[in-house]
This record gives structure tokens, C-alpha cells and sequence, in this order.
């Protein structure tokens, strides 16, 4: 594999470029508007300076790999040349769904097609191609420069051969990749989701206070990061939307999402993108506190 299409270039395509890129592949990368993509290639060039601080790359490496990205808002012409399709596109059904029944008609026959989806079914998502043997999960972990875990998925349909072929590259890509089967949440999902949810109603039962829920896992369980702060990162409407597959997917009662994140949802409090969530994100600091609305 030579060339690879990344689709989207939001928080997850700028990343999977920056990873391609610096391993020498060609990255076409294609998303809806020329903003987003400019603003792209300034976060990979910015993420880069980084490694350039740390000593990891130096100036003459980044600037060859960003000559290898090329951007697109075209998907047809974005996805002429590729071997691999990564897709890092908006995690909805719809928006997949249109999207691979677009690139079976664009892509090569050969190339292979991969989503980066959370939760979505892989074997929904290939079942709108004519090549569902071709069609793969690969997830990447966010950053995904730095982090080392690739959860492989295999749909119900995926041969052995591009499985094998994409647990190579991404050895390849000096990743750890795990191969896993296609239901909901998939591994990481599936535990981690359920982990935070009932953080949350520890929260909401007044159990524990935010600062003393997450204190319990870091120092007690040496989590690098409380439940409820990794929550905020991951954003709260993506963690609801994840426990929404599993508990749609299962039909276990078990996976139902906790009223306080559903509410908090809805009021549009989603973490630190949205700047509150368990805790506040102030502009210009690293330094946050628990949301005054869960102070004592
Ligand atoms: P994001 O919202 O930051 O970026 C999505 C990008 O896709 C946007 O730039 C949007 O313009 C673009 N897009 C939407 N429809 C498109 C189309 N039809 N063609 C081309 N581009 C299109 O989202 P993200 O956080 O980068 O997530 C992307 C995918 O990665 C999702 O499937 C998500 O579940 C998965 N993922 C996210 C994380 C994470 O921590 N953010 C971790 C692992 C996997």
C-alpha cells in the first residue's frame, strides 16, 4: 500500500494524516470545504513542531511530510490513486452509509476501505458496497500520533487476507494493532463506556463528589485520568451516543445511559469542547476546575 485517502479532516483525519504522512505514504486528504482543510494542515504542521520540540523530528522530515498530503474537497478525485481508504468522518449512520456506497463506485476495485467509526457497525457499513470482504475497522486512538492502539475490526463479512494485511500495516505504522470481532462498542468501547457511565451514576447518587470519583481510579486503580475527566475529553454526546449502541444493541438495561449525562447532554454541556462539563475548560489554561455546578 502506497496511497491512502483519509476522509475527514477533523480531530481523528488530521491525526491518521500526520501518522501516513510521516511514514512515508502518500495522504490525499478529503473533506467538505477548503476551511477545514487549511485549518487541517495547520494542526498536523503545529502537532509536528511538537515532535520538533521534543526532539523526535526534525525540520527537513516535516517538510517532506507535508509535501505528501494533498487535500481535497472532491471525494471522486481524492480517492482516484488509493490503496487504502481510512474514513474519519462524522460519526453518524447516515453520513457512513452515503459515504461507502460512494467510494465502492469511486475507489479502485482493489482498494481496501476502512472506517475509523466508534461504534457504527462494520458490517452495516460494508453491507452497502459490492466488496464487504474488503471493508474493515480500523480504530485509531485520539491522538493518534502518540497513541500506540489500533483496534482492528473484522465485520461479519471481511476476509482473512485484508485483516492480515491491515494488522501488518498497522505494524507497520509502529502501532499495537488488536484484532477484535464487529459488535457493539466493539472492545474499547464496550468496557470503557460502561466504566464512565457508572462513574457518572456514582456521581448522581451521591456517592462521591467529581474530584473524589476520579482521584479513586487515578490513584487507586493508576488510571492516568478520572472517569469523569476522560469523559468531558471524549465529549459527553459522543460517550451518549456510544452507550445508545450498546444499549441498543444488547437490549440489556445495563448499558442504559445515566439521566444526569442524558440532561447534561441535552443542556448542552458536552466536556471540554464545549468549555463545561463535570469540569470547567477557562480559555488559556491547563488548570481546571470541577464545574461550579458540582462543587460542594
Ligand atoms: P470531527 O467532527 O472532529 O471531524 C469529522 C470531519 O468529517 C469534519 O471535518 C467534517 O467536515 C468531515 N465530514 C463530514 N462528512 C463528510 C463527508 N461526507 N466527506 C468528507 N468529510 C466529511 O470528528 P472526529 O472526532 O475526528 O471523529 C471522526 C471519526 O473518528 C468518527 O467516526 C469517530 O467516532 C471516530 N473516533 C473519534 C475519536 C475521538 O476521540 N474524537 C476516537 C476514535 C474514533
Amino acid at each position: 500500500m502506497k496511497n491512502i485517502t483519509v476522509i475527514g479532516s477533523g480531530t481523528m483525519g488530521n491525526g491518521i494524516a500526520h501518522l501516513f504522512a510521516l511514514q512515508g505514504f502518500a495522504v490525499a486528504l478529503v473533506d467538505l470545504s477548503a476551511e477545514q482543510l487549511t485549518k487541517a494542515v495547520a494542526t498536523i504542521s503545529k502537532n509536528m513542531d511538537r515532535q520538533i520540540n521534543k526532539g523526535t523530528l526534525s525540520e527537513a522530515e516535516k517538510a517532506a511530510a507535508l509535501q505528501r498530503i494533498q487535500t481535497h474537497t472532491d471525494l471522486a478525485s481524492g480517492v482516484k490513486h488509493a490503496d487504502l481508504v481510512v474514513e474519519a468522518a462524522t460519526e453518524k449512520v447516515d453520513i457512513k452509509l452515503e459515504l461507502f456506497s460512494q467510494l465502492d463506485q469511486l475507489a479502485p476495485a482493489n482498494a481496501v476501505l476502512a472506517s475509523n467509526t466508534s461504534s457504527i457497525s462494520i458490517t452495516q457499513i460494508a453491507a452497502v458496497t459490492q466488496r464487504p470482504t474488503q471493508v474493515i475497522g480500523m480504530h485509531f486512538m485520539n491522538p493518534v500520533p502518540v497513541m500506540k492502539l489500533v483496534e482492528v475490526i473484522r465485520g461479519y463479512a471481511t476476509s482473512d487476507e485484508i485483516t492480515t494485511q491491515i494488522m501488518q500495516l498497522s505494524l507497520q505504522l509502529d502501532k499495537v494493532p488488536v484484532e477484535v470481532q464487529d459488535y457493539p462498542g466493539f472492545v474499547a468501547n464496550r468496557i470503557l463506556m460502561p466504566m464512565i457511565n457508572e462513574a457518572i451514576y456514582t456521581l448522581y447518587e451521591g456517592v462521591a463528589g467529581v474530584s473524589e470519583i476520579d482521584t479513586v481510579m487515578k490513584l487507586g486503580m493508576a488510571h492516568p485520568m478520572g472517569p469523569l475527566q476522560l469523559a468531558d475529553f471524549i465529549g459527553l454526546d459522543v460517550c451518549l451516543s456510544i452507550l445508545r449502541v450498546l444499549h441498543d444493541g444488547f437490549g440489556n438495561p445495563k448499558y442504559a445511559p445515566c439521566p444526569l449525562l442524558v440532561n447534561m447532554v441535552t443542556a448542552g454541556f458536552k466536556g471540554a469542547k464545549s468549555g463545561e462539563g463535570f469540569y470547567s475548560y477557562p480559555a488559556g489554561t491547563k488548570d481546571y476546575p470541577v464545574s461550579p455546578r458540582f462543587s460542594k
